[in-house]
């Protein structure tokens, strides 16, 4: 069996797929490959651009380990199985008025895989997806299943753990009452944008732009959260399919195509995108509005800097892009997080800014990454663990105070590495 990434950047051939539907079978799984002499990766849905998901010995596939476990409706907060989706959790919650904090701009992943490389959304209040997290169950590597909440000494290497130190089997998620979200989108001059982004970015509950390169257009996001009662005021069906489905994903996959063919149409092709797509207002409960449907494939590399550093940054990439002659069809997404204390989280200890760059699937990504990468890196940037990066232990131990916590961590409950393959092996050594 071959397994592929979303982004088609990675693949395995597993020696073996286990399915297990309970922590005991999770740790018979793990007893078994030991025995074999073979490593073990849980995999989720495969939404990670960078190898982290990679499984050369036995890949476990957490699909039967699905749905809502339990919820406390006096503390809001619920136990979902580790490979619940997260376009699942809005249905298993709704009926007890709850929702989660905030999300990114997908649903497709697992909650545990989108925990284990920092997945994040955007606004200053809000960290990632690991910061709502308040305990997790993890099968180690010698098959002992711990509990782990905020008492214990390792829930900030659990919490967000690269996969490497062993199986989540659930996770405790705080939640809010179910919101509303009033979205504003409008394209601003990308410099205005960068000039007041620090009071633009902080003021909202969630701000972010895209901004296409070859234009001088920031196409901006701004949602307010609001009360379940405020009224809906939903983009109609047709203006919904218009924009999310065939602007965003059937044109989009187009113009990409002929970005490919004719890169000197790329220019005026993101100049007409700026153009006519992200004008509009509308309100909705929240899930409908933080996630959309991606179906055009990309590969993406994104970093965390500290958030005073954004406007240089997309600057320097804008002025890279221009010295280097080159065409890129994807946009820019630009957003923020609030600081955390979680060991592996990129918004560490900092008020944070992200920065992304893609590129279609049928191009080359690798000169202008490792080039972006280099801006990045200037500004002290931590890559995103699921998205392409080319920095390995060495950088890591400089940008994160607590990398050699982590490390200690991963000796403690993963000694003979069994949850380790070549990705990990780069980025912890
Ligand atoms: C189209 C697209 C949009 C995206 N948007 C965003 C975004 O808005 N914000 C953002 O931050 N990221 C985003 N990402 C990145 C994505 O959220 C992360 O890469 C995420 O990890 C993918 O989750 P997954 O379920 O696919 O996990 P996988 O990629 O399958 O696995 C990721 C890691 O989790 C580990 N893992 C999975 N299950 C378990 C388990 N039960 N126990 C222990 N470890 C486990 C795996 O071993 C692996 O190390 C996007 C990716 C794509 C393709």
């Amino acid at each position: 069996m071959t397994w592929q990434n979303w982004g088609r950047s990675e693949s395995a051939s597993p020696v073996r797929v286990v399915t297990p539907a309970s922590a005991d079978e999770v740790a018979t799984a793990i007893a078994d490959a030991r025995r074999d002499g073979l490593t073990v990766k849980p995999i989720g849905a495969g939404h990670s651009f960078t190898g982290i998901a990679v499984a050369d010995g036995v890949q476990l596939n957490l699909s039967r380990l699905s749905g809502l476990l339990s919820v406390d409706r006096e503390l809001q907060q619920v136990t979902l199985a580790a490979g619940t989706h997260l376009h699942e959790v809005p249905a298993l919650l709704a009926p007890h008025g709850l929702a989660m904090q905030n999300l990114g701009d997908i649903d497709a992943q697992t909650v545990a895989g989108a925990t284990s490389t920092g997945t994040h959304g955007t606004g200053a209040a809000f960290g990632g997806l690991a910061t709502q997290i308040v305990a997790v169950t993890l099968v180690t590597a010698a098959g002992e299943i711990l509990r782990i909440d905020a008492s214990h000494e390792l829930f900030n290497a659990a919490r967000l753990g690269l996969g490497s130190l062993g199986v989540l089997v659930d996770i405790t998620v705080q939640c809010v009452p179910a919101f509303k979200l009033a979205a504003v989108e409008a394209p601003e001059p990308l410099a205005g944008v960068l000039e007041s982004f620090l009071e633009r970015s902080a003021a909202p509950d969630h701000f972010e732009f895209y901004w296409f390169p070859h234009t001088t257009t920031a196409l901006t996001k701004t949602n307010t959260r609001l009360a379940l009662t405020e009224p809906s005021v939903p983009l109609g069906g047709f203006k919904r399919w218009l924009d999310d489905e065939f602007m965003s994903n059937t044109v989009f996959s187009w113009v990409c195509g002929i970005g490919r063919s004719i890169p000197a149409a790329i220019p005026s092709i993101n100049r007409l995108a700026s153009q006519l797509t992200g004008d509009r207002a509308f309100t909705d409960v929240s899930t409908s509005v933080f996630t959309t449907v991606r179906r055009v494939r990309f590969r993406e590399m994104e970093y965390a800097l500290a958030v005073e550093a954004i406007p240089e940054a997309v600057r320097e990439i804008d002025r890279l892009i221009t010295r280097k002659g080159w065409r890129i069809s994807f946009p820019l997404e630009v957003r923020v997080a609030a600081p955390d204390d979680i060991w592996l989280s990129t918004a560490y200890g900092r008020r944070t800014g992200y920065v992304a760059v893609h590129r279609y699937v049928k191009e080359d990504h690798h000169e202008y990454f490792r080039a972006v990468e280099e801006v990045f890196r200037t500004f002290g940037g931590r890559p995103h663990w699921g998205k392409i990066h080319y920095r390995d232990a060495g950088d890591f131990a400089t940008l994160y105070p607590r990398f050699d916590d982590f490390l200690a961590a991963r000796d403690k409950l993963d000694p003979d590495r069994v949850f380790a393959n070549a990705y990990l092996t780069r980025v912890l050594g």
